[in-house]
């Protein structure tokens, strides 16, 4: 099947490892124009290397924080100076940390709700105006399986990733007639850094090394495995595609199944 979004221009956040790194290897071999971010430089650029090397997709590597509005504008700004239009927008970022209410400061809070839910909005009402003017855009932002059932011990992300998921509706709703479509990706459990370490809390809690602790983790999915972000990177490259065009308004699980309801 061809995806149709050969040359256009993708902003993929939080890249440089885990799903973003996965979807941006995805969207190059599909032949966009990409424009990654992440905080560390270092890490950033050996992932747009890699990316060159593999894909020979031409593309932007920007150090960046997404919980800073201003990082945020920076990101958009370059893209558009250097390729002059945002057609596809990904939005990601580090997971919050891991407890229950009492452990956390309105700090914590605070937090939590910047870098998870104020950059979807940031990143959102800086590519919007660009896609209706091209009367074609397409955004996906990552969340959690904790938006169709919350997860113990993640409070942070099951309050906060329910924002996106009204924020995403909402936007489905008012640009559908734009020929924009906005949905959610729900990662459940997939093999990053990030859950290495969730695993590595629950090994600690339960007095198991971390592959034991991953090997239980596997085994309550009904396909029996933790998935590998490429799983996760297809869909996401398929919601970003012309193809995907009457798709909007969505939350979809990437979790084998995981998600009982
Ligand atoms: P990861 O830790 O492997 O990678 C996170 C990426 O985000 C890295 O590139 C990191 O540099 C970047 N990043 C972190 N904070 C940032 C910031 N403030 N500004 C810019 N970049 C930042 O995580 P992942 O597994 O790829 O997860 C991506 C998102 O999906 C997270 O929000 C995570 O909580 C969520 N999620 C993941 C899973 C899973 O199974 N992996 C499950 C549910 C939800």
């Amino acid at each position: 099947m061809d995806l149709q979004i050969e040359d256009k221009v993708a902003i993929v956040a939080a890249a440089s490892k885990g799903l973003g790194r996965a979807i941006a290897f995805g969207l190059a071999r599909e032949g966009a124009r990409l424009v990654i971010c992440a905080r560390g430089a270092e890490e950033l650029e050996k992932t747009a290397r890699e990316i060159r090397e593999e894909t020979s997709a031409e593309g932007l590597a920007i150090a960046a924080d997404v919980s800073k509005t201003g990082d945020i504008h920076k990101v958009v700004s370059e893209t558009l100076e250097k390729y002059s239009t945002v057609d596809i927008l990904l939005n990601n970022a580090g997971g919050p940390p891991v407890g229950g209410f009492l452990d956390f400061s309105l700090d914590d809070w605070q937090k939590a709700v910047e870098l998870n839910l104020f950059s979807t909005i940031t990143f959102c009402r800086e590519v919007i105006p660009h896609m209706k003017k091209n009367n074609w855009g397409r955004i996906v932002n990552i969340t959690s399986v904790a938006v169709k059932e919350p997860i113990d011990g993640l409070i942070l992300s099951n309050t906060v990733r329910a924002g996106v998921t009204g924020l995403a509706k909402s936007l489905s709703k008012e640009f559908g007639k734009n020929n924009i479509t906005v949905n959610n990706i729900c990662p459940g459990r997939i093999l990053t850094d990030r859950i290495i370490h969730l695993a590595s809390v629950r090994a600690e809690k339960e007095g198991k090394t971390v592959d034991e602790a991953l090997d239980a983790m596997g085994n309550d999915i009904p396909v029996g495995r933790i998935g590998r972000p490429e799983e996760l990177a297809n869909l996401a490259v398929f919601l970003a595609s012309e193809r995907a065009s009457y798709i909007t308004g969505t939350s979809i699980q990437v979790d084998g199944g995981l998600v009982k309801g």
